[in-house]
């Protein structure tokens, strides 16, 4: 879908040219019609398409000077005003056919080592977050994975019912190359769960306490790679949206490692033009994950690369209460939503569930003061594979 806007118009003066295909009461059910509206009937045309069976490619702002049609009107070649920005439905998806699944499955999972284990929380930090890595090497298959994908642990020991416990996934924080970028092992930022139960008892997470605490040298069964959720768009060009919270960072760290990690870069040959922006979220200035690496890519790619904190308990939005990710999100609409319009642009969010309502509830501001729906919008961006989700 396309969307853009006219400046200096109001917009009840506005006109938008809607591109559709597929509506039933054309005898071209395939083709593209376009009509184009006044901002006042915008509304009722999009469900009027929607009533009809027809799928909206692009709506495009622009002046008043075509004349307004609607469906069901025979003006399907109304000229197409000037598009300005972009969102269609065709993506720029990566080779999804190459990506690696389930190589290792339960039954049969690979046994990797542990080479590492430290944390990333500095001093004063809330609860617990550490970067572990695992040895890959010698599996037959290879466990090879793409940045963007998760893997699954089995966790050692037995559930309350003496069964083996089940896997737990987890986004894979390292690129393909690995933190060493020989190839042969792969990352993740985990954090331990904590909670207080019914009966006010401390509970601590069954696989997130064991990787946490593990020591490196040990053996831990491995599953997946799993996911095509969450990969990156092969275009050197694309601009990338990220959204995170916490451990949600991990994916975004294999992302900015793909793009401006210089051992990274020369592995993988690929050459990253378009612009990226991370909206990190975080209670206090010491659970920032990895910060320091994207600090200095910001400062060696000032051009290509934008880093938003969000820190609620330091930092207050415009209405004085806690600053979170979806505050940031709703200052900067007017950019993001520029963004989004290029069809090159692709977001990702990802982190704990909760963040998804303050997320929606943010977008839908901004794009309403674009006149836009944004419950009509998210759902083009998801079939064009433009919004990419892992919330968990
Ligand atoms: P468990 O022992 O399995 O306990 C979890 C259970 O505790 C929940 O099912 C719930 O019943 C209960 N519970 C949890 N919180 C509360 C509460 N506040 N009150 C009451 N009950 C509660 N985690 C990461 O740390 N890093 C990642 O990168 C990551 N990536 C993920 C990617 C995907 C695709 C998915 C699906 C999950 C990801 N997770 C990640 C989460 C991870 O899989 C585990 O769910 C998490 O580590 C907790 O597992 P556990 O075994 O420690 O907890």
């Amino acid at each position: 879908m396309r969307v853009s806007s006219a400046a200096n118009n109001t917009y009840n003066e506005r006109v938008f040219t809607l591109v559709v295909v597929g509506l039933q009461s054309s005898n071209q059910r395939r083709s593209e019609q376009t009509f184009t509206v006044s901002y006042d009937r915008l509304q009722s045309t999009v469900q009027r398409i929607n009533a009809c069976g027809g799928r909206i490619l692009s709506v495009t702002a622009g002046n008043a000077s075509a004349p307004a049609h609607s469906p069901g009107s025979s003006a399907s070649n109304v000229p197409k005003a000037p598009a300005t920005s972009t969102v269609t439905d065709t993506p720029s998806k990566p080779a999804h056919k190459t990506v690696p699944v389930n190589l290792y499955k339960p039954k049969a999972p690979f046994i990797g080592t542990v080479t590492e284990n430290y944390s990333l929380l500095k001093e004063g930090a809330i609860g617990r977050v550490q970067h572990i890595t695992f040895d890959l090497s010698g599996g037959d298959p290879h466990l090879a994975y793409v940045e963007g994908q998760s893997i699954g642990i089995i966790p050692e020991g037995e559930d309350a019912k003496g069964k083996p416990h089940k896997l737990r996934l987890y986004s894979i924080a390292s690129t393909r190359h690995g933190d060493n970028m020989e190839g042969n092992t792969v990352s993740l930022c985990v954090r331990q769960l904590e909670y207080k139960n019914e009966a006010g008892e401390e509970i601590k997470g069954v696989c997130s306490t064991y990787l946490c605490d593990i020591e490196p040298g040990t053996k831990v069964k491995i599953t997946g790679p799993v996911g095509k959720e969450m990969l990156l768009p092969d275009d050197e060009d694309a601009n990338v949206i990220m959204l995170a919270t916490g451990t949600g960072i991990a994916p975004m760290r294999t992302y900015l490692r793909r793009m401006f990690e210089p051992t990274e870069q020369e592995k993988n040959g690929w050459t990253f033009r378009g612009k990226a922006w991370l909206f990190m979220g975080a209670p206090k200035t010491p659970n920032l994950l990895y910060d320091e690496d994207f600090e200095h890519y910001e400062r060696q790619y000032p051009d290509n690369f934008r880093y938003t904190k969000a820190i609620s308990r330091e930092q207050q939005n415009t209405k004085g209460g806690r600053m979170y990710i979806q505050d940031r999100v709703l200052e900067h609409a007017d950019e993001i939503f520029s963004m989004i319009e290029n069809p090159k642009t692709h977001v990702y969010m990802c982190g704990l569930r909760g963040m998804e309502p303050g997320i929606d509830e943010a977008m839908s501001a901004a794009a309403a003061a674009k006149g836009l729906d944004w419950s009509e919008l998210r759902p083009q961006l998801k079939k064009a594979e433009r919004w990419h989700v892992e919330t968990y």
